[in-house]
This record gives structure tokens, C-alpha cells and sequence, in this order.
């Protein structure tokens, strides 16, 4: 990538110290990168002496047969016994594991430790019952309530891999999946809340159910929002089962099996920005591993004091590894919230459940920035201790904006980079050791190797940008695509020899730090110059009127490729004003350089974004290149793309 790419991100001279108690008293210090270097194995087996294993392992890794790993080989364990019974069985019972905060008001619960696992008991003990056996694959289509923690942890118990599907989804993304991953249950509820009203959930099960032909055998229904369900009872030789009916009558005892080390956990499918979706498949051991090492690492959870809090919908990978697993192996004591990011409940509830530990995605942050400060500063938020991000690259401007408002100014952010195929967090800063710096993943994790290269795999080095790969295997990495070994090896490991291609662009700073570029499909290429869609973003983002941009390279006559803008104003900026657009034109001018002003800057209302609050650029590439708007089906809300196409004809 060319020297312009960088220039306004390299500019950010803001830095963050660690606050001085998190570092002395931080989990994992500054030592564990040279520890981890020396003997990257040993590193990850004490990360592995974490968890209750029933037989120990013989191998660490097993990495004779790349990309195909396996980690604690011989080694078995339950992971549903590791996220519950075993903290039951240290005395801590008691202990809330959920604060769960449904979206009507005042509809809450708190679900303690030997709760669950009564829970998770009773609906491995059902599932037995409707015949679901080690190795199958279990459908799990529902809200953010309670009982869908039970239900992955109640297959993970029996070994049987599920498969969640956001309850956004259509009937069709959900068909898709069950046909892909062969499921012949699925669990669901009625319904669930949407912004105030129930929205139904067991209809688009019907409809998948009658896709998949005889696929699916049962379904097992939570009663969630009470409202009118089609109902085909076991009675009257149908598939559906009410939850209260097989589960609150089951026994709370069950006897887990130990499984081995590599038996499939779950295969998540990734929300699919990109093109057709890909079935990830993570196992047990290493899985597990990972994801609650790098939970109590990266958020330096003391689980005696701290309420955590991952804002991630459980259809998305974070809500798997650090809100289920992750925390749970952990036994943290966690918020669980069933709605969405509406104006000031979410700082109501860090309030009232003193939250300590925040994790969020920059969309968010964002959308917070756009209705201004007032908002949260109407709350008491001193509980809060540390601030996590994920899922895009953070603008530096967000990142200040967060840690200062929402973090009082002494919180450190953690801006984590990873992928649903990664399973853990990969790049991090550690909140007791590193100096932020607003906008940059910072490192690789002690025991994580990654790099810069370019084109012929060589390490860029300093100072320079490419593409972002990771030189050795790490225990929760995917270990194929469902099916599918050869999509596996073609995907990430074809293009250069024995790295693992993560997709995306980045580059090192002259520290050495990682800037995550953003996805290298985004890529612009405007008259042989690659410009980065993140970098014009933030510079888009760091200008006082705007909280949120989407840059996308359109097709041009003389340029090869323009950039093309769509902002969000902040609601203090009114509509702008009347020269707005040339504002904001020269303001990436003078922070990126003249060959990085946008053709064309759009002020729209929203933008088009998947659930788990990615912008779709394919999508706003087709408005920048007039073109009729390709599939919107992973769009959390479908009617943004018509606010937006209304307002080409304004555009200049
Ligand atoms: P698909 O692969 O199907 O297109 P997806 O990549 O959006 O979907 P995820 O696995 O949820 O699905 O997202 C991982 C991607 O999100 C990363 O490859 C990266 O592009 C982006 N990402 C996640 N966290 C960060 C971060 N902290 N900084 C920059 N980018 C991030
Ligand atoms: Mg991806």
C-alpha cells in the first residue's frame, strides 16, 4: 500500500498509560510475551490448566497434518461442566452467573451458578429424551433470553454441536444452515422483543422446517412473549415441543460424558458481509481454552468483583466466546441484555448492576456519539473499570469519544481484533501493560504470532502496510469448514504457504503496532494509489459534525476508482449546512491527502449494516455505481437501503 495510506493514522499522537492499580495488580504482565515467545506450547497448556479436564492430554499440539491442528490431543473434558457444575462444586452456587435484563421494563432475573446448571441439566436431560445423541448437530434460532445460554451449554454437555442462528435471520438463512450442518432439532421460542413490541420467531421456523424437507424431527419451543403460535404437537403426530413442558419436568441431575479434546463444539456461520456463508467449525479443548484465557487476559476479569458485560447478540461469535464460554469457564457474574442499543437504557443498566467491564462494538459507539454525550453523562457510570471494542476497526475519534465519556476518562480500551474463524481474541492491547494508542489493535497476544506481508508473503516491516496473516496455529482457530476441508485450505491457507490469510488489511506502525485497514476487498485503488476505506472513514469521522462514515471505491472514467462517502451528521450538526459536502471534502483533503477527497459525499439518515453491526460496503457500492442494490437479506434493518437510494438525488 502506498505511502498515503497512512498518513492521518500515523499522525495520532494520543497515547493512554495503563491506570497504575490495573497494572500492578493486571492478570497477565508484561513478562508473558517473552514467556509465550520462548515456549509457545507450554504457554498454552498452563492457559489449558485453566479448565477441569477428566483425562490430561498427551500432545499439545498436534500439527503434523497443517491446517488441519489439534490441540491436547488425548485429552478430554465437558465443556458445559467447566462453565458450570465445576464452580457449583467450588462453593460458589450462590454466585449470580446472569444478571439477565429483558427488553420490557422491570423484567429481569438473575440466575445463579447452581441455577444453571439445574437448567442445563434438565434440558440435556430433554433433548436425551426427544433422541438428540452424541455428534448431532442441534439448530438454536432465539432471542437474547436466558434459555438460549441453556441450550448451547445443554449440547455442548452432550457433545451434540449446535449451530445458532441470529433470530434476525430470514426462514431462508435459517433453511440454509439446518440443511448445511444436517440439524434434526431445532429450539426456538414464540417470539421475542423487538424496540418495545413481541416479533415472532416460530413462524420463520415453520418455513425453514418445510424447506428442509424431513430433515428436522423436532422442535423445541420456549414460551417467550406468549403470543398466537401454529402448533403441531407430538400428540397429534407433529414436531413441536414446548420447553416447559419436556424441560421443567426433567431431572436436574445428568451425568456428563467426558469428550475428546477435538469433539466439535459448534459450527457458527459467519454473518456473511463477504459472499456465501461459511460453516466454522470450532471444537472442545482448544476452543475453550482460548476463549476463557484470553477473557480473563484481555479484560483482566477478577472474577470475585467484577460485573461483565458483552453487549454482542448470541448469533455472533462474540456472543459465544465472550459472553458463553469465555465468561462462563470463568465463572463471571454477567449482564445479559435482550434488547437493543436504545439511547439511555444501556447506561441505566451498567447503573444499576454496576457494571465494571464493557464490551461493545464501535457501531455503537458511534450511534452514542451521533445523539451526543448528554445522553450518558445522565448517568452514574464510576462503576466501569475497562471498555472493550470489537468487530470493525475503531476510529481514533470514537475511541477517545468512549473512553472519555463513557469511561470517565480512566477506563483503557481494549480494541480487540478477531474473527469468528480466530474464535478468540487475537490482537489486543493488555490493559495492564500497553500504552493505547486510539485506532491501533496494538499487538498480537503473548502465544498469538502475526504479521504484516506483502505481496510475495514478505514482512513488511515498520513503517509499511499489507496484509494481515498469522504465522502459527492458536488453540481456538477453526479447525475446517463444515464439510468442506478443501473451502478450508482455499480459503486461508492457499495463498501463501503455511499462513493463515485473515482477509483483512493492516499495517505496522513505526513502533511496530498493528492498524487494521479493513477488509482488503475494500481496498481502493484511486489512480494507483491504494487507499484504505478505514483510514478516509476515520478522517471522515474526526471532523466535528460527523459520527459515522462509510467510504467505497466506485467505478471512475479517469481514476480507475473514486471515493465515494456516505456520513452520518451528529445530531448537534442540524442537516450540516449549506456547504457540508465541501466541509467535509476538504477536511480528508488536508487530513489524507488531496488524492483521498471523495468524489462524492452523501449525508444519509443510517447506514446499511449486518446484525452484529457491520457496514455492508457492497451494498453502498451499488448506490455509488448506480446499480440496482444487490441481496439484502443479512441487513439488520432491510428499509435502510430505501433512505438511502432516496437520497441520491440530492447528492451533488
Ligand atoms: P464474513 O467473513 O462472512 O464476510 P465477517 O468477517 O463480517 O463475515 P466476523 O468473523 O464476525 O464476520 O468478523 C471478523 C472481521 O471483523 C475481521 O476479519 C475484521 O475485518 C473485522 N474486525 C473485527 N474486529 C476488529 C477490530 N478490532 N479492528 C478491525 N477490524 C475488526
Ligand atoms: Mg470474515
Amino acid at each position: 500500500m502506498s505511502e498515503q495510506t497512512l498518513s492521518n493514522l500515523s499522525r495520532e499522537e494520543r497515547r493512554f498509560e495503563p491506570p497504575a492499580d490495573l497494572a500492578a495488580n493486571a492478570n497477565v504482565k508484561e513478562e508473558a510475551y517473552a514467556r509465550a515467545d520462548a515456549d509457545r506450547e507450554a504457554f498454552w497448556a498452563e492457559a489449558a490448566e485453566r479448565l477441569d479436564w477428566g483425562r490430561k492430554w498427551d500432545q499439545v499440539l498436534d500439527w503434523t497434518n497443517p491446517p488441519f491442528a489439534k490441540w491436547f490431543v488425548g485429552g478430554t473434558l465437558n465443556a458445559s461442566v467447566n462453565c458450570v457444575d465445576r464452580h457449583v462444586a467450588a462453593g460458589n452456587g450462590d454466585k449470580v452467573a446472569l444478571h439477565w435484563v429483558g427488553e420490557p421494563a422491570d423484567d429481569t432475573r438473575d440466575i445463579t451458578y447452581a441455577q444453571l446448571k439445574d437448567e442445563v441439566s434438565r434440558a440435556a436431560n430433554a433433548l436425551t429424551e426427544l433422541g438428540v445423541k452424541k455428534g448431532d448437530r442441534v439448530a438454536i434460532y432465539m432471542p437474547m433470553i436466558p434459555e438460549v445460554v441453556v441450550a448451547m451449554l445443554a449440547c455442548a454437555r452432550l457433545g451434540a454441536p449446535h449451530t445458532v442462528v441470529f433470530g434476525g435471520f430470514s426462514a431462508d438463512a435459517l433453511a440454509s444452515r439446518i440443511t448445511d450442518c444436517e440439524a434434526h432439532v431445532v429450539i426456538t421460542s414464540d417470539g421475542g422483543y423487538r424496540r418495545g413490541a413481541p416479533s415472532a420467531l416460530k413462524p420463520a421456523v415453520d418455513e425453514a422446517v418445510e424447506k428442509t424437507g424431513d430433515l428436522v424431527r423436532n422442535v423445541l419451543v420456549v414460551r417467550r412473549t406468549g403470543q398466537d403460535v401454529d402448533w403441531h404437537g407430538r400428540e397429534e403426530g407433529g414436531r413441536d415441543v414446548w420447553w416447559h413442558d419436556v424441560v421443567d419436568a426433567a431431572s436436574t441431575e445428568h451425568e456428563p460424558e467426558m469428550h475428546d479434546s477435538e469433539h466439535p463444539l459448534y459450527v457458527m456461520y459467519t454473518s456473511g458481509t463477504t459472499g456465501k456463508p461459511k460453516g466454522i467449525l470450532h471444537t472442545t479443548g482448544g476452543y475453550l481454552t482460548g476463549t476463557s484465557f484470553t477473557h480473563w487476559e484481555v479484560f483482566d476479569l477478577k472474577p470475585e468483583t467484577d460485573v461483565y458485560w458483552c453487549t454482542a447478540d448470541v448469533g455472533w461469535v462474540t456472543g459465544h466466546s465472550y459472553m458463553v464460554y469465555g465468561p462462563l469457564a470463568n465463572g463471571a457474574t454477567q449482564v445479559m441484555y435482550e434488547g437493543t442499543p436504545e439511547k439511555g437504557r444501556w447506561w441505566q443498566i451498567v447503573q444499576d448492576y454496576k457494571v465494571t467491564i464493557f464490551y461493545t462494538a464501535p457501531t455503537a459507539i458511534r450511534t452514542f456519539m451521533k445523539q451526543g454525550r448528554e445522553i450518558p453523562d445522565g448517568y452514574d457510570m464510576s462503576s466501569l473499570r475497562l471498555l472493550g471494542s470489537v468487530g470493525e476497526p475503531i476510529n481514533p475519534e470514537a475511541y477517545v469519544w468512549y473512553r472519555e465519556v463513557i469511561g470517565g476518562d480512566r477506563c483503557p480500551v481494549v480494541d480487540t481484533w478477531w474473527q469468528t474463524e480466530t474464535g478468540q481474541i487475537m490482537i489486543s492491547p493488555l490493559p495492564g501493560v500497553t500504552a493505547g494508542k486510539p485506532g491501533s489493535a496494538m499487538k498480537a497476544l503473548p502465544g498469538i504470532a502475526a504479521d504484516v506481508v506483502d505481496d510475495d508473503a514478505k514482512p513488511v516491516g515498520n513503517g509499511n502496510g499489507g496484509y494481515l496473516v498469522l504465522k502459527e496455529p492458536w488453540p481456538a482457530m477453526l479447525r475446517t469448514l463444515w464439510g468442506d476441508d478443501e473451502r478450508f485450505k482455499d480459503t486461508y491457507w492457499s495463498r501463501w504457504p503455511g499462513l493463515y490469510f485473515a482477509g483483512d488489511g493492516a499495517k505496522l506502525d513505526e513502533d511496530g503496532d498493528i492498524w487494521l485497514l479493513g477488509r482488503v476487498d475494500d481496498v481502493m485503488n484511486v489512480s494507483g494509489h491504494r487507499l484504505s476505506t478505514t483510514e478516509i472513514e476515520s478522517a471522515l469521522v474526526s471532523h466535528p459534525k460527523v459520527a459515522e462514515a462509510a467510504v467505497v471505491g466506485a467505478a471512475d472514467e479517469t481514476t480507475g476508482q473514486a471515493v465515494c462517502a456516505f456520513v452520518i451528521l451528529r445530531d448537534a450538526a442540524g442537516d450540516g449546512g449549506e456547504d457540508i459536502v465541501e466541509e467535509l471534502r476538504r477536511h480528508v483533503a488536508k487530513e489524507i491527502g488531496a488524492i483521498a477527497k471523495p468524489r462524492q459525499i452523501m449525508v444519509v439518515p443510517e447506514l446499511p449494516k449486518t446484525r452484529s453491526g457491520k457496514i455492508m460496503r457492497r451494498l453502498l457500492k451499488d448506490v455509488a455505481e448506480h446499480r440496482e442494490v444487490g441481496d439484502v437479506t443479512t441487513l439488520a434493518d432491510s428499509t435502510v437501503m430505501d433512505l438511502i437510494k432516496g437520497k441520491e438525488g440530492s447528492a451533488p
